[in-house]
């Protein structure tokens, strides 16, 4: 039994139409819980839209591009990032699904960059995660230390702002112990939009962990229709180690499960 029972036609209509004023447009991420919710519905609305092609892509690239545009919002403080700065791109990256699926379609155009990833993949499998941080091996995207994917990178890419270059280099390249700078709120911005993913992706009836990137990207890259199979419930991912962190992160879940419960009847 749901706890609250679906809205009616007309009752979802209008809240649909309320939405519209927070779809897709930056908003302060603790103290909008309304554009919160109206920017979750939408993507789960996405991904139940069974007449839309890569609806999982689509969905995919609404919550990258809201990252970007909440923190290109609220982040003030002076960034150290630059281009040709690529020392978080060394390290251990997770992402849900229809992130994994919006990559690959961009990454089928550039075979050099699949036979990159293909390897990486197999180095991936190769070590277990808990070493992965520490192994510091470059991420396949990289050309000439930059990003060459930079539009399609996933969110747990995005949010990793910077304030300190060396404080970078003492964490990441020489595996010292110490808080990372991270410019203003930037994990609470990621943590909500994994939250609004997670969400729309249990409310679509489909899998939401993360998984490791090299290796999803490489089972999504061996069929030109995987974005099509997944959304049809094949277990194409089935083989890929989801990340242990994210998944036993308790706050998290506990917030997806609660928006979930809030969301449901809405749809
Ligand atoms: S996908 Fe791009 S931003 Fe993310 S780790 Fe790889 S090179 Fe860096």
């Amino acid at each position: 039994m749901p706890l609250h029972p679906r809205l009616s036609f007309d009752e979802r209509a209008k809240l649909y139409k309320e939405d519209e004023t927070w779809v897709g447009k930056p908003f302060e991420v603790t103290l909008n819980p309304r554009a919160m919710q109206a920017n979750t519905r939408y993507m789960a609305q996405t991904l139940l839209d069974t007449q839309l092609e890569y609806r999982a892509s689509r969905a995919a690239a609404f919550a990258e591009s809201l990252i970007n545009d909440i923190m290109g919002a609220q982040i003030t403080a002076p960034i150290a990032c630059s281009k040709g700065c690529s020392y978080c791109c060394n390290t251990y990256v997770s992402a849900t699904i229809p992130e994994v699926l919006h990559l690959a379609r961009s990454l089928r155009a550039t075979p050099p960059r699949v036979a990159r990833v293909q390897a990486a993949a197999i180095r991936a499998q190769q070590i277990p995660q808990a070493q992965r941080e520490a192994s510091r091996i470059p991420c396949p995207m990289l050309e000439d230390n930059a990003c060459s994917e930079y539009m399609h990178r996933p969110v747990s890419c995005r949010y990793l702002l910077s304030t300190s270059l060396p404080a970078c280099i003492r964490i990441l390249k020489d595996n010292q112990a110490e808080e990372f700078p991270f410019a203003g709120s930037v994990v609470t911005i990621r943590t909500s939009v994994i939250i609004m993913m997670k969400t729309a992706l249990i409310l679509a009836g489909l899998p939401h962990q993360h998984v490791e990137l090299n290796q999803a990207l490489a089972v999504a890259l061996r069929h030109d229709d995987s974005e099509s199979r997944w959304l049809a419930g094949e277990p194409l991912f089935a083989e890929v180690p989801a990340d242990h962190a994210e998944q036993s992160n308790q706050q998290i879940g506990g917030l997806v499960a609660y928006f979930v419960d809030l969301l449901r009847p809405t749809l």
